[in-house]
């Protein structure tokens, strides 16, 4: 079996304090949802609902508005209870709709009605991606709709490639997903190739995972459509758009497949298209991986969107100590959570506590050299910081100041820094 790799730099990551369990644990279904009106990088979806309404589980309550917004749904039924807003650690204001359950799931423990899309239209697929607020569930959480829309111009062969590559551990859950619904991921990336005309399916797989690729070569080859299996290595960053899009053209090259034009997608947001499509059902829950040092039991679980964190946390069976550190994300690219009410939203994929976070103090450079060795670009993160804090915040990227337009955010040189440098963030002018 060939492995294709990224040429240059890139880590392995270990982490202990990741998740092992062999299947999903269902996690208790919240008394009290808080369903946030952005979940998507544009706009804030309209709540077409009131204080004192009685919702049901899947119903729209919030419109999305104009592009890269998304519809938003009730994970639950009950009654509206209040409408909250804040200002997120990024800085951006939020609002959401607070659910009290009550009355009774018209989804949970029903068999799902399946509905045939074969005679669909690549209109109505569309269309019906839209409707059930379908975003990519990782990222930013873009609409999927509005990627269909991008790939209506498009000339030439375009290729749908399913990243079901794990160069995190803290993609756990995404790998629980893969093992425990193949053929809903297979299923949907013929219903996006379908909705987006696209002429071939590409399953990136990290090597080892032979098992996998040959269930989703099984339940893809029920219909007519070119499919490629391609292994990868598991050093990250290979998941990411640019390293993945290397070893595929690579991959194409030497198998003389033409790939034409690419579109990833992992296998959550696959799943959420084909249950949108053949089960009429908006995105309700996400596994999510529960972890760290300060978790007691971690474990992944099948969440309802809207479930606070701190509840979670405490079906893990709490924190053996003070975390010192909590957040949304993987430790290398997470985002940190402020407030443990804060909710699992449709592009939650794992949540974190730390005991010994921040546990050493930031030191000066000491020009070790290991970022260079890291970069997957062949960038010198230790000049382009350097650069970068000369030329003061949020300059970097002015032309002539610096090469960080090269620079994709990886963190690989934040995670081997010996002074634990924020290399990334100033490279990008964040910090
Ligand atoms: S890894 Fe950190 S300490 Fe070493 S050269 Fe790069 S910035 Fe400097
Ligand atoms: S964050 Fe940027 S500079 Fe740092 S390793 Fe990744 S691509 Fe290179």
């Amino acid at each position: 079996m060939k492995v294709y790799s990224f040429p240059r730099g890139g880590i392995t990551i270990n982490d202990p304090a990741v998740p092992q369990n062999s299947s999903s644990v269902v996690a208790f279904l919240p008394a009290i949802s808080v369903i946030p009106m952005v979940q998507h990088p544009g706009g804030r979806a309209y709540p077409i609902v009131s204080v004192g309404d009685l919702v049901r589980e899947g119903m729209l309550i919030g419109r999305g508005q104009g592009s890269l917004s998304a519809n938003v749904h009730a994970s639950v039924p009950g009654r509206v209870i209040r409408m909250v807003s804040w200002k997120a650690a990024g800085g951006q204001n939020n609002d959401a709709l607070i659910i009290r359950m009550e009355g009774s799931f018209e989804k949970l423990g029903k068999r799902e009605e399946f509905f045939p899309w074969l005679g669909m239209s690549a209109f109505d697929l569309h269309r019906t991606i839209a409707e059930f607020g379908i975003v990519e569930m990782e990222g930013s959480g873009r609409p999927v709709a509005d990627m269909l829309t991008s790939l209506r111009n498009q000339q030439g062969t375009i290729s749908l490639v399913v990243r079901c590559i794990f160069d995190d551990p803290w993609l756990a859950a995404d790998r629980l997903l893969c093992r425990e619904r193949t053929q809903a991921i297979a299923e949907g990336a013929h219903i996006m190739c379908r909705a987006g005309r696209m002429g071939r399916i590409v399953f990136a797989l990290s090597q080892g995972e032979t098992e996998l690729g040959s269930r989703l070569m099984e339940e893809a080859s029920r219909w007519e459509i070119p499919i490629s299996l391609v292994y990868t290595g598991s050093r990250y960053p290979q998941r990411n758009q640019r390293e993945l899009e290397l070893v595929l053209r690579s991959f194409g090259k030497k198998e003389n497949v033409e790939l034409g034009s690419l579109l990833m997608l992992g296998p959550a947001t696959l799943a959420a298209i084909h249950d949108a499509v053949a089960y009429r059902k908006p995105i309700l829950d996400r596994y999510v991986a529960v972890g760290g040092s300060a978790v007691r039991k971690p474990q992944v679980m099948k969440v309802r969107i809207g479930t606070r964190i701190g509840e979670i946390f405490a079906e893990c069976g709490g924190f053996v100590d003070k975390p010192r550190k909590i957040a949304s994300g993987s430790p290398v690219l997470g985002r940190a959570v402020v407030d443990l009410d804060e909710p699992v939203i449709k592009t939650s994929y794992a949540v974190f506590a730390l005991l010994e976070a921040h546990a050493q103090p930031r030191r000066n450079c000491i020009s070790c050299g290991e970022c260079r060795t890291v970069c997957p670009v062949g960038l010198d993160p230790e000049e382009l910081y350097k650069n970068a804090r000369a030329a003061g915040r949020n300059a970097s990227r002015k032309p002539g100041i610096s090469g960080s337009d090269s620079c994709h955010g990886c963190g690989c040189c934040d995670v081997v820094c010996p002074s634990r440098l924020a290399l990334s963030q100033a490279i990008l002018g964040m910090a």
